[in-house]
């Protein structure tokens, strides 16, 4: 699409966002709420419905929902009771799902994005509630029939929905990936979408630039990534805007999203959407909760993405780069703060940690849960480089390796037993260097007929000769010496 056509328009896009929570047992029942089980094996009494049987509520729901309301500064409700969503669906064996309709557990509050531009944006909340999942209809296993799967009927969900705040398919991107960095630090959901633990529906609208109404909204839904909810969001945004600018009438309508064509197609418009009817859940008593309880939740909170970017930038003075790999995965951060508990060269940590460790990690495929090394190691290593005891790339190429094989010797009990303690006595470091002046006399007669940039060469040749083990500081100012006398 030109981009003088596409510039006339603004677009709107609010998500709606469902996290399986990651409890043992599904919401209402002691049914056992785990992926990939035997299908139609997690399924009792409660969870069809069976007249007579009643929902017990999950406390470990209300304590998820809480820390995710926590974390993005909602109001929590102090009184709320639940809700029957009704309809009919294959997949739905109660014929209702229990939700939160009008009195959800958290309002308000916030997601923060970076832009690209670096600035912080404030994505608002409108409300996060619990409800229980349907069951699974599966259309692709077999030819003629859709299987039913009902382990996943009555799995407890978060329903994040967000205001019409976010106004392109980078910042919903941003956004997606905010929420699911998020519900894993707070370790209330796996985050995983293309299992289903995380999906997100997608509410886009156009407008033309200035003018103070939304459009209309049409709901994407099926994306199982969330690079394919920016591929939906940018498919639908040229979708609307061609038919706008071609004087059609865009109608409410949800659309489902086909990846291998990268195509929305209509599902359903807003006058065949279901009349829910709504009403209050007969079989759960309302849920009261308590300044006490929210205060017990909020001390054991973990520390949060976004607190740890901010200080690892302005207190410990790493770059944004720095801060966004470090905080990216909990046990990153986990594992930085460890480190950092043991040595103040909060830099060469993060190097550490960015390169050598997680370049063993990525190529062993190990989890940094599992990384065979204490954080005490590392700070042991730091130390030795900057006591001047072996350089940066003995460090990384020499002991590094061996460090994790024998995660029970020092960095500096490894680095004598290999004889690598650096010489940063002059007597040594002179021996070197007439070595290496003897070596090369050519090279010696153009560095002292000028050419100054040679020392790059000598100093190559010195690490050669010694093996590594010449501290260049010193040898530095030494060669240079001796090769202009
Ligand atoms: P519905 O009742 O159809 O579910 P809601 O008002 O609950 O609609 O909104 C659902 C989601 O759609 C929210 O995330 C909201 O921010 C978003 N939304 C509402 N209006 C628009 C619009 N005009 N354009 C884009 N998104 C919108
Ligand atoms: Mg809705």
């Amino acid at each position: 699409m030109e981009s003088s056509i596409r510039d006339k328009y603004e677009v709107v896009i609010g998500l709606e966002v469902h996290a399986q929570m990651l409890t043992k047992s599904k919401a209402y029942s002691n049914d056992i709420n785990e992926y990939g089980s035997q299908p139609n094996s997690n399924v009792s009494v409660i969870t069809l419905g069976h007249p007579g049987t009643l929902p017990k509520m999950n406390k470990k729901t209300i304590e998820y929902a809480i820390k995710l309301g926590l974390a993005c500064g909602c109001n929590i409700a102090e009184e709320q009771y639940f809700a029957r969503k009704n309809y009919f669906y294959p997949d739905l064996p109660k014929g209702y799902q229990i939700t939160q309709d009008k009195t959800p557990i958290c309002t308000g509050g916030v997601i923060h994005i970076k832009l690209e531009n670096g600035e912080e944006k404030e994505i608002g909340l409108t409300r996060i509630h619990m409800e229980e999942d349907a069951g699974k209809s599966i259309h692709d296993v077999d030819v003629f029939d859709t299987l039913v799967d009902l382990n996943r009927a009555g799995v407890p969900l978060l329903e994040v929905v967000s205001e019409p705040d976010i106004r392109s398919s980078q910042e919903a991107y941003t956004y997606l990936t905010e929420v699911r960095k998020l519900v894993r630090y707070l370790e209330i959901c796996d985050g995983n979408m293309e299992e289903g633990s995380l999906r997100c529906d997608a509410n886009i609208s156009v407008r033309i630039k200035g003018n103070p109404e939304f459009g209309t909204k049409i709901e994407v839904k099926n994306m199982n990534s969330i690079r394919n909810v920016q591929r939906a969001i940018e498919f639908e945004i040229v979708r609307q805007i061609t038919a706008l600018e071609n004087g059609e009438t865009l109608y409410q309508e949800t659309r489902s999203y086909d990846a291998l064509k990268n195509t929305t197609m209509s599902m359903r418009s807003k006058e065949a959407a279901n009349d829910y009817r709504y009403f209050p859940e007969p079989d759960l008593q309302p849920l009261i909760v308590d300044e006490v309880q929210i205060n017990t939740i909020r001390k054991e909170m973990p520390a949060l993405p976004r607190d740890l970017h901010i200080k690892y930038t302005s207190t410990l003075g790493l770059s944004e780069y720095d801060a966004g790999i470090l905080t990216d995965q909990k046990g990153t951060a986990l594992f930085y703060e460890e480190v950092i508990a043991l040595t103040s060269n909060y830099k060469a940590a993060a190097n550490w940690i960015i390169g050598d460790v997680k370049s063993y990690l990525n190529e062993f495929g190990v989890d940094i849960e599992d990384f065979p090394l204490p954080a005490l190691r590392i700070a042991e290593l730091i130390a030795l480089i900057d006591e001047g005891k072996v350089s940066p790339s003995v460090a990384s190429q020499k002991i590094f390796p061996v460090m994790m094989k024998h995660a029970e010797k020092t960095p500096l009990l490894i680095a004598e037993e290999l004889n690598l303690i650096q010489d940063s006595n002059e007597d040594a470091i002179l021996g070197f260097i007439h070595e290496v002046i003897r070596l090369n006399p050519t090279e010696t007669e153009r560095y002292r007929a000028g050419e100054k940039q040679l020392i790059g060469f000598f100093m190559g040749q010195l690490m050669k000769v010694s093996k590594g083990k010449a501290d260049p500081k010193a040898a530095n100012a030494l060669m240079r010496q001796t090769l202009e006398h």
